[in-house]
């Protein structure tokens, strides 16, 4: 059997060789483009000497309003992370009315995100069904220590506080 002729590859770049009209092309639209970047306005701010004003509705941070918490753990079950942390237990108070029945209430003992974990996807304030969860614009939280990254319930109480108001009722239909 005869054997098989080596295929000649074809030399596309030689290195100080002729260029082809498409290399050259290519070249001109690779300077466009650096020129283009250099003539632009810079995106990047000198953090933290600057700090960028976030948007409102920004994902910094969650914020707990414990008043509204029930302690009904949809937020910790559909976290993908599973880095939320709760913890309570159930108390007896007075019926609310004369003659009526005891009440049984539950009552938040812990409530820690774990900040290192977060993916800030924010499902758990979407499943909350009693609102106590919110976004808060604010980022500045980071830590020398990953630990640190757990906020308590305090702490996410006090994230509640900077949360923006809400907006006016319509507020969405009428921007669109
Ligand atoms: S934002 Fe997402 S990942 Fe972070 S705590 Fe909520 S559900 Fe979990
Ligand atoms: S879903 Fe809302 S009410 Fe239920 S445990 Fe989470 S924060 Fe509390």
């Amino acid at each position: 059997m005869a054997a098989a002729e080596p295929k000649t590859v074809e030399k596309t770049t030689t290195r100080g060789g002729p260029k082809k009209p498409s290399q050259i092309k290519g070249l001109f639209e690779g300077l466009w483009v650096t020129l283009r970047a250099l003539t632009s306005r810079s995106q990047v701010v000198q953090y933290p000497h600057v700090k960028e004003e976030p948007h409102q509705r920004a994902r910094g941070v969650i914020g707990l309003l414990e008043e509204n918490c029930t302690v009904c753990m949809l937020c910790a079950r559909e976290c993908p992370d599973w880095c939320i942390y709760i913890e309570g237990h159930k108390e007896r108070r007075e019926p609310r009315r004369e003659g009526g029945k005891p009440r049984t209430v539950q009552v938040l003992d812990r409530f820690d995100i774990d900040f290192a974990l977060c993916m800030y996807c924010g499902i758990c304030v979407e499943v909350c069904p009693f609102d106590a969860l919110h976004w808060s614009p604010e980022y500045e939280y980071s830590e020398l220590e990953i630990r640190d990254l757990i906020h308590d319930k305090d702490r996410l109480g006090y994230w509640d506080t900077t949360k923006p108001p809400a907006p006016r009722l319509g507020y969405y239909k009428a921007a669109k």
